[in-house]
């Protein structure tokens, strides 16, 4: 599998069509596949945690989900592109799974989030079966591993922040049926309607950073991450 190295971070370097193709054929073979979004700010704490480091390399796909992941991958004349982000990763997924059949779990938010997420994806995309909705604040696992079985869902997507929603993959995917799993993040509070994303235009010149920066100045600080990593890139070898 095509894959660059940043820090000692692996990135997928296939877009969003690439990543569906090769989960069709890996579902076909009954192996599991996991994504992981990968952004500067995660680089850089990997860097420092081992454990961190080895949950995002162990994973299928770490998609390139941020614009400094671009820009590095330029830099150091990589073949990655475009961005893979997590939210339009998913959507791509709910729009195969509705067109091939495959069943669909959600984990995670908020109750009133994570149904609200559901109804929006069924008027999106009225073939799909969402096989059954949990919100993230259950505290017995068993029950929830259950229940995802009982559901029969071959995609599960976990909605509860990074890194938390992998460890959780990562503990309970072998005691689970479903196939492919994806940390997703806030993305269901964005299919219900809850947080707007950034206008196209903003993600088309890769401003989202931006656009999210002037809502919520707050982020400054972990959105240094993006410019420390870029003089990273570009004084290391
Ligand atoms: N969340 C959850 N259970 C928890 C803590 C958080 O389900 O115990 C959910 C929360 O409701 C929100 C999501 O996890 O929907 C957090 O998304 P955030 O934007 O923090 O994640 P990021 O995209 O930054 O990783």
């Amino acid at each position: 599998m095509n894959k660059e190295n940043y820090f000692g971070v692996s990135v997928s370097s296939y877009d969003y069509e690439g990543i569906i193709d090769d989960i069709r054929h890996r579902m076909a073979e009954g192996e599991n596949s996991t994504i992981i979004a990968v952004n500067p700010e995660k680089v850089m704490s990997a860097e420092k945690n081992p454990e961190l480091m080895e949950l995002i390399n162990s994973a299928t796909y770490q998609i390139p989900d941020g614009i400094g992941i671009i820009l590095a991958s330029k830099l150091k004349k990589g073949s990655i592109r475009s961005r893979v982000t997590g939210v339009d990763m998913m959507d791509r997924l709910l729009k195969f799974a509705a067109d091939e059949g495959h069943r669909v779990f959600m984990y995670g938010a908020k109750p009133e989030v994570v149904m609200q997420a559901a109804e929006n994806i069924q008027k999106k995309y009225p073939a799909i079966t969402i096989a059954g909705t949990q919100h993230g604040y259950e505290q017995d696992q068993s029950k929830v591993v259950a229940k995802i079985n009982e559901s029969k869902a071959d995609i599960l997507f976990v909605a509860m922040g990074s890194p938390r929603q992998e460890l959780w993959i990562r503990e309970h995917m072998d005691g689970l049926h479903a196939k492919v799993f994806q940390g997703v993040g806030g993305s269901f509070d964005v299919f219900a309607g809850h947080v707007q994303r950034a206008p196209k235009v903003y993600r088309d010149m890769g401003l989202e950073w931006f656009y999210r920066l002037m809502k919520e100045p707050q982020r400054f600080k972990r959105q240094l991450a993006l410019p420390k990593f870029l003089a990273k890139v570009l004084f290391s070898k």
